[in-house]
């Protein structure tokens, strides 16, 4: 623990920590200390040498932005000598200097310029030489332009490519006086940079200068400026965004607060150009005669509901059913799960969370009685160990990676199971690539190394496990078959590297989960997920700081939009749909007789799939969701959609889903409303309105209350989303100690139960949220999957994400900037099995399921094993769903997207 210490700063008696950089300390103190390479989120460096102090008893003028703090240290920070001193160094800085400055970036320099009086280049000294130093500039970047004329050589961006986003794509080049910022072999194009912008936000004089609508920025004549977070993934960062007239022209992550501290990633930072795209929904369509027709609010809404009514009451209460949406708000979410309640009458309401975390959440909730994840974003640094299972956590929750990262750096053990290679597996100590669907026969070989090695935690088993070593002794029954012999057997994975990720995950002083889609994408998603949670108890891995399962959530609100009861089991707050109490206090709340409220759970997203297939559900209202494109068995789908009586689709592009819409209704964007979201750390986070939303589009709230109305429901009277906060305060205990006055500046992390409580940043310390407060073991068996590799479809196919592109890329590929990354659809292939088909890099294939195909390019990588191939599902133009199954896991619901037999020939 840091003392308690005093320091004099010219006469001021200040009381600080000992340990303290002296730089930071005197600027937190208000003693402005002039600085350019110095940045609190970095290691000092002591390149720009304008902090020089004086301290007591050490000769000469020190910088202080590397010396810490000591208790009586007694510093002059300015003096006669030491501003000379300033000067002078800012003399030299600016004569190699060009000042050519567009007001498109924030320039530190300027202000010291006019502090120490050499505005006017008369009243400088030194002669000014930069243009006849070799100038280099690079603007081969999407995002960014270099121009070393403009560079003070301060290594701030070196540093912040290096410390912040652990990339260390950028260094410097030549020496002395010609010295510059190179990345990769000197073309920044080429380069491994993925266009994060963290150089650019960090860079104090322009020489990295963000690219993209350049010449629309004015940063001393911004319109506006708004705090929100970020549409794209679950990881919520904090972003500014400036807009002028209505436009988004820039957006910086947010400094000083959680979850990201001003880190972004290329989508947070540039992929917000669909917001002012042109082809943004902004009328009412109605389908007549097979074609689109623009219509008046009036004339669809009242059509909407008409035929909404018809339906109920020709076919009953289920034969209605709706998709929420993991994009919209929590106001906006609950407004439409009141409604499919109230209007509909029936509980089919469910969200894309369905097809990606259904399963870790449906056993976390068995196992530990809650499905959200146990951890904050912090811990991912801290832990001493990160098992990452099934998750490419760098590509898909970049800024999360962040953390693991600088954990790494600090002597954090990774071990990475995918049966793809990730960019993880750079920094992984241990890579277990086990064949497709073998991860619980990976997992019980694991736990089975575990109890042979006497790595088991048995006081956790007996204090914290239902039915304790007893449960425990049933698990060992079960694995007791699966020997690392046998296990490798199944997996693939050597019986050495087995025993190291087991001793290094059970042995850690702490360990963390990170799972994803991989494991909870199958048929055994949920078993997956069970034998997980299973090694964990018996490790002892969980109940303590720094211990936990985590899923990061995909879409930035995947998790609010269930905890705000979108979801066809569970009420506001995970209060099951059965529970006749919780059901009298919805009825309360919504001032409706509590028979009103179905007690029956209802469809989730492919059961409305299959009842509409099956002409069961005729009606269905979709907000925000494309299941064309994220629904598996693509062609099972549209079918589906095409026996429907009636389909409106609520969103703000034309999507692959709205084609077979009878009403399309144009809603507002995320960077257009207020409101809040929670992130995969259980951050409640505000959304704030930055530009108004485009023509005659509205908020989703508002549409959903208007169809309603005109229903003869009435959903409620609220002026404002704020309204609607409130009432879901009341209708989920878990947020009721959080309103939007306590996360104006920072979220907070449910549960949160009144307005003194803080809020959790670590869950089940205490106790688990099952009825007895205990943690339940489940062993299970390892399955063979019903669809394998036949002689017809030798090749299993696994899909997944990419960085640059999002969910069904509606909105990144918007973006010319994330279309500059990435625009083009691939499947990667091992060589061995490229060689046998004759193919080559870059050939067009055709890949054929037994439900569909499709056509793309082939990436010849051994990043996948024989006989797999990995293909990314955001291109439209090659649906990875034409090759998936609609088969179900049977506990979650969840569909196989991660493993498809399939055939591979060159077009
Ligand atoms: S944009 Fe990001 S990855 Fe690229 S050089 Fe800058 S900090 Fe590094
Ligand atoms: S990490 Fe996620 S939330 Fe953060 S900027 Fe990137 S997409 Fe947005």
């Amino acid at each position: 623990m840091a003392q308690n210490i005093t320091i004099t700063i010219d006469g001021k008696e200040i009381t600080t920590l000992e340990g303290l950089n002296l730089l930071q300390v005197a600027n937190d103190n208000g003693i402005e200390i002039p600085s350019l390479c110095y940045h609190k989120k970095l290691s000092p460096t002591g390149a720009c040498r304008l902090c020089a102090v004086k301290i007591e008893g050490i000769k000469g003028l020190v910088m202080s932005c590397t010396v810490t703090t000591e208790n009586g240290m007694n510093i002059t920070a300015f003096d006669e000598e030491i501003e000379e001193n300033r000067k002078h160094t800012l003399e030299y800085l600016l004569s190699e200097h060009n000042e050519d400055d567009d007001s498109s970036f924030e320039n530190e320099l300027k202000p010291l310029v006019e502090r120490y009086h050499l505005t006017n280049k008369k009243d400088r000294l030194i002669e000014s030489i930069w243009d006849s130093i070799p100038r280099k500039i690079d603007n081969s970047s999407p995002v960014l332009t270099y121009d070393s004329s403009k560079c003070i050589k301060c290594f701030r961006c070196i540093k912040a490519c290096e410390e912040i986003q652990g990339k260390n794509v950028i260094s410097f080049a030549d020496r002395g006086i010609s010295q510059y910022i190179t990345a990769g072999y000197g073309n920044w194009k080429e380069s491994e940079c993925d266009g994060c912008g963290e150089c650019i936000q960090i860079c104090p004089t322009g020489a990295i200068i963000e690219k993209p609508f350049r010449k629309e920025i004015d940063v001393n004549n911004i319109d506006k400026k708004t705090i929100t977070t970020c549409p794209y993934c679950g990881v919520g960062c904090q972003i500014e965004v400036f807009t002028n007239d209505n436009k988004i022209v820039r957006v910086d992550g947010v400094e000083d607060v959680l979850p990201n501290y001003g880190s972004l990633c290329v989508k947070g930072r540039f992929g917000y150009q669909y917001a002012g795209h042109k082809k943004r929904l902004t009328h009412p369509l109605i389908k007549k005669n097979g074609k689109f027709e623009r219509a008046s609010w009036d004339e669809a809404l009242d059509l909407i509901a008409t035929k909404f009514n018809n339906i109920k009451n020709e076919f009953g209460n289920n034969s209605l059913a709706g998709y929420s949406s993991a994009k919209c708000s929590n106001e906006e979410n609950y407004i439409f799960q009141k409604f499919i309640r109230l209007a509909f009458g029936n509980n089919n309401v469910d969200y894309c969370t369905r097809l990606c975390h259904a399963s870790t959440v449906t056993a976390m909730l068995q196992q530990l009685g809650d499905g959200a994840g146990t951890n904050s974003i912090q811990d991912f640094e801290t832990t001493d160990c990160l098992f990452v299972i099934g998750n490419n956590i760098i590509e898909t929750h970049p800024i999360t990676a962040t953390y693991v990262k600088k954990g790494k750096k600090k002597g954090q053990k990774i071990i990475v199971v995918d049966p793809k290679w990730t960019p993880l597996v750079k920094y992984a100590d241990i890579w277990l690539q086990p064949r497709l669907a073998t991860d619980v026969a990976l997992l019980n070989g694991l736990i089975h190394i575990i109890i042979q090695n006497n790595w088991v935690d048995k006081d956790f088993i007996t204090k914290r496990v239902h039915n304790g070593i007893q449960s425990f002794e049933d698990l060992k029954k079960l694995t007791d078959k699966y020997t690392p012999e046998y296990t490798e057997k199944i997996t693939g994975i050597p019986k050495n590297k087995l025993l190291d990720a087991a001793k290094i995950y059970a042995t850690a002083p702490t360990a963390m989960i990170a799972t994803g889609m991989g494991m909870s994408q199958q048929t055994v998603g949920t078993n997956n997920v069970f034998s997980l949670i299973n090694m964990c108890l018996v490790a002892g891995q969980i109940g303590k700081d720094r211990c936990g399962i985590n899923p990061p959530r995909g879409q930035n609100n995947v998790q609010g939009a269930t905890d705000v009861g979108a979801s066809p089991v569970n009420y506001p707050g995970y209060i099951p749909v059965g529970d006749d109490k919780n059901r009298k206090k919805i009825a309360k709340l919504w001032k409706v007789p509590y028979e009103k409220l179905d007690s029956k759970p209802g469809l989730t997203t492919i059961e409305i799939m299959d009842a509409a297939f099956d002409e069961k559900v005729k009606g269905l209202y979709i907000m925000g969701e494309n299941p064309v494109i994220t629904d598996p068995n693509q062609n099972h789908t549209i079918a589906a959609l095409e026996k429907l009586d009636f389909l409106v689709v609520q969103d703000i592009f034309k999507t692959e889903t709205s084609y077979y819409a009878d009403v399309i209704l144009p809603a507002a964007s995320l960077f257009e409303k207020d409101g809040t979201v929670v992130n995969s750390d259980r951050r409640v986070l505000r959304l704030r309105q930055s530009i108004s939303a485009p023509g005659n589009s509205k908020l989703d709230w508002k549409i959903t209350i208007e169809i309603a109305n005109r229903m003869g429901i009435n959903l409620g009277e609220y002026s404002n989303v704020n309204e609607i906060w409130e009432e879901i305060r009341l209708a989920a205990p878990i947020l009721n100690g959080i309103t939007y006055k306590r996360i104006d500046n920072q979220g907070i992390q449910w549960p949160c139960y009144n307005s003194s409580d803080p809020g959790t940043s670590t869950l089940f310390l205490e106790n688990f949220n099952t009825p007895d407060g205990m943690a339940k073991i489940i062993p299970v068996d390892y399955q063979t999957q019903n669809e394998i590799a036949t002689d017809e479809f030798p090749i299993i196919m696994n899909s997944g994400r990419m960085l640059y592109h999002y969910h069904s890329a509606t909105l990144s590929r918007k973006s010319d900037i994330l279309n500059e990354f990435a625009n083009k659809s691939y499947v990667i292939m091992n060589p061995n099995d490229a060689i046998k088909l004759g193919i080559k890099d870059d050939d067009e294939v055709l890949v054929i399921s037994p439900r569909g195909n499709l056509k793309t390019q082939a990436k010849v990588r051994d990043e996948v094993l024989t006989g797999e191939a990995f293909m990314p599902w955001h291109f439209h133009e090659s649906p990875v769903n034409a090759l998936t199954r609609s088969e179900m896991d049977p506990k979650s619901k969840i569909a196989p997207f991660k493993y498809s037999a399939v055939r591979i020939k060159k077009v």
